[in-house]
């Protein structure tokens, strides 16, 4: 069977296109491997009308309401390779099965790369956060850390301060310059120069930091800014132009979220250096409309 469109991922730019797709009434098929990146989360924050609710219970709501549609299809594995047909693109699933589609959405997402400190993985999307504009609010006025990982950590350090007393651990890296430390004390944040052996804390809470000297200063949340990197290797297959940024790479796409490949779509976290549920729904309702419009026209 040729589908109108095949959407590798079906979180939420993957099924915003969908819904889009599904509304003019064309048959759209939707790969998906169920982990979205904000599965450690017990509450999303920032999305309209949904501030604070369960994020895998809003993506259980969505695909329900998507696969109500008569010409929407999940398939629950994983796309492994794409390649580009006279009439489209087939695309290969782990299970051995090959779909074929007129038109490609690619919205698989993007992985963090946690520092490699004991304590942090477990705590992540609860304690050890990276948006203060997702999780900072609960944590108002509390001990807050800033955890080195890169100079992009500097410019987290002088935003969250934003939200509550903050230090930042450089953990063992050197002090930076002094035209940036003036800014950091000029926005309250302290400087904590020693190297960070482990995390403390009651389960998935955060107590206390533990330094490499012993000393173990109370924290409430630590801040990390982790590098990303794209869930698949189907757009370099495709041969889709990327671009960097401080975080990773991201496919490169036009207003209207097609990548260089023409036929090919992206949305969400793996075409954009900010990243948010609501971006990602906006960008894949573009891609599912211009998915659409170019079937039509
Ligand atoms: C800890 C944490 C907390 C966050 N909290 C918030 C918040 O409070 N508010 C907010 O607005 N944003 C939050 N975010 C950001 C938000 O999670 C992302 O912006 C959003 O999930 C991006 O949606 P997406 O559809 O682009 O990708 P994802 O949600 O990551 O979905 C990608 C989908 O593709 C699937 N997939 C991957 N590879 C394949 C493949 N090869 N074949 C088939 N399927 C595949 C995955 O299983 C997944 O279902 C948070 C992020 C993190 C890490």
């Amino acid at each position: 069977m040729l589908h109108d469109a095949i959407v590798i991922g079906g979180s939420f730019a993957g099924l915003s296109a969908a819904t889009y797709l599904a509304r003019a009434r064309r048959s759209v098929a939707i790969v998906d491997t169920g982990t979205p990146r904000n599965r450690f989360a017990a509450h999303s924050h920032g999305f309209l009308a949904q501030d604070g609710s369960n994020p895998n219970a809003m993506l259980a709501t969505a695909r329900s309401q998507v696969g109500a549609y008569p010409t929407t299809t999940f398939i629950n594995t994983k796309a492994t390779k794409a390649v580009q047909q006279p009439d489209g693109f087939s695309i290969e699933l782990t299970t051995g099965e090959t779909l074929e589609g007129r038109k490609l959405i690619l919205a698989f997402g993007i992985a963090d790369e946690l520092p490699d400190v004991p304590g942090i993985a477990e705590r992540w999307g609860k304690t050890v956060i990276h948006c203060p504009y997702c999780h900072g609010y609960e944590f108002s006025g509390q001990r807050l850390g800033v955890l080195y990982s890169s100079e992009k950590s500097l410019h987290q350090a002088m935003l969250i301060a934003e939200w509550g007393p903050a230090t930042l651990y450089l953990n063992g890296a050197p002090l930076p310059d002094s035209a940036t430390l003036a800014e950091l004390e000029n926005r309250n944040v302290a400087i904590e120069p020693t190297g960070v052996a482990a995390l403390h804390g009651e389960g998935t809470n955060l107590s206390a930091i533990e330094l490499s000297d012993g000393r173990r200063p109370a924290i409430d949340a630590l801040y990390v800014a982790p590098q990303n990197h794209l869930n698949s290797d189907i757009a370099a297959q495709l041969g889709c132009a990327m671009d960097t940024n401080p975080a990773g790479t991201i496919i490169r796409t036009s207003s209207m979220q097609e990548t260089s490949v023409p036929g090919v779509f992206a949305a969400g976290d793996i075409t954009r250096g900010a990243h948010s549920v609501t971006w990602a729904s906006a960008d894949g309702i573009t891609a599912g409309v211009a998915a659409h419009r170019s079937l039509v026209f």
